[in-house]
């Protein structure tokens, strides 16, 4: 690539980046969600063969781009456009020692322009590739009404998914996390006055007892990178008084876990242990899991290889999820990776200028290479 060029194709991304930024799109401002997925369209409107579809779920809208009419691309780019509160001024792009600082320099409204710009670059190929770039506006939150909802109300699938939320340079990559699942439980006894225990039924004994064996589905392990799953109790209440037997008692409890567990199978494992008892489901989420010798890892290690100096992927773990978890429910190996950034969410979230443009020349090389 000549020189030129390249300053050009940095400028377009900053451009892009710059202007989502100033969009305030966090999840209490639905009129700014829309207006990010609007800038989205209207950035492609003048490519007439492009195929647009945008979507909208209880207020929470998204849009798909492809080059032809269909839910399942070869590749999907999955993004999102929200991001999470912060004061005014994070909303106002700020460069300093060759950094970009702001809310959404790295979370990611620099990688959705990365993905943007090289939608663009593709609908100039012959023939154009069978790709599709994603964009949702509820990541932040918990994905239900974006990937969620166009995984499996819509049915968009891919071969793989390429997520950019993730990491912390390009050779980083995440290809596992955890599922998640918060359970309420009640558990009902029989008052009595503590001098009879033998009239009652303790509520707290058998909620505790029921805890301790709901904790035997997740046994502890010695692998230093904790990779295993956990339970904690978070919450736990219940009884009136000293002197009496409780007829109720409740708790909240949490449970992270890797792909050995299938959500259903914990539920199904729980509800047995105690029938009678009230289990609410607060929030779950599944976990991601793509294979290290996946061929598509394989080849994104290619193309890292080829075009940076670095011997082979370094595989991170995160203990956080990303929208990819909603393609690894339907078995789509999903890669997630970063441009060097880093502190997300936090005051000082930034990006690497120099790293973006790479990461445009890494995901290009990689899709060529999945297409190939
Ligand atoms: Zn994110």
């Amino acid at each position: 690539m000549k020189m030129i060029d390249t300053s050009q194709a940095a400028k377009s991304i900053l451009r892009v980046t710059e202007d989502l930024i100033r969009i305030h799109s966090t999840a209490d401002r639905t009129d700014e969600l829309y207006h990010a997925i609007q800038y989205v369209a209207d950035y492609f409107s003048d490519l007439p063969e492009l195929v647009i579809h945008r979507y909208e779920s209880n207020n929470k809208p998204s849009i798909v781009i492809s080059f032809e009419e269909t839910l399942e691309p070869q590749v999907m780019l999955v993004g999102h456009v929200d991001a999470v509160p912060a004061p005014d001024e994070l909303f106002e792009p700020r460069y300093e020692s060759g950094r970009l600082y702001a809310r959404g320099a790295c979370d990611m409204k620099s990688e959705v322009a990365v993905m943007m710009t090289l939608m663009r670059d593709f609908y100039s190929a012959s023939p154009r590739p069978s790709l599709a770039l994603m964009l949702t506006s509820d990541e932040e939150i918990n994905g239900n009404n974006g990937a969620r909802y166009l995984l499996h109300d819509i049915g968009y699938r891919a071969k793989v998914a390429l997520v950019p939320d993730g990491g912390a340079e390009p050779s980083r990559i995440i290809l596992k996390s955890k599922g998640v699942l918060h359970l309420h439980i009640g558990v009902r006894g029989r008052a009595a006055h503590g001098s009879r225990p033998w009239l009652g039924k303790n509520a707290i004994e058998d909620l505790y007892a029921l805890y301790e064996q709901i904790k035997t589905l997740f046994p502890p392990t010695d692998d230093p990178e904790h990779w295993h799953s956990t339970c904690i109790v978070g919450t736990i209440s219940g009884g009136v008084a000293t002197n009496q037997i409780p007829d109720f008692a409740e708790c909240g409890i949490d449970i992270r876990f890797t792909e050995e567990h299938a959500l259903v199978d914990i539920l199904s494992k729980i509800r047995a242990f105690a029938p009678d008892a009230d289990i609410e489901i607060l929030s779950k989420g599944h976990p991601m899991f793509t294979s290290r010798s996946n061929q598509f890892v394989m080849l994104y290690e290619e193309a890292v290889r080829t075009l940076f100096n670095v011997p082979e992927l370094q595989e991170e773990i995160t203990h956080g999820a990303t929208d990819g978890r909603f393609f690894a429910e339907f078995g789509i190996p999903v890669i997630v990776s970063r441009p060097v950034s880093d502190d997300q969410h936090s005051p000082n979230e930034w990006l690497d200028l120099a790293s973006l443009e790479d990461f445009k020349r890494l995901y290009e090389r990689a899709i060529t290479l999945f297409l190939r």
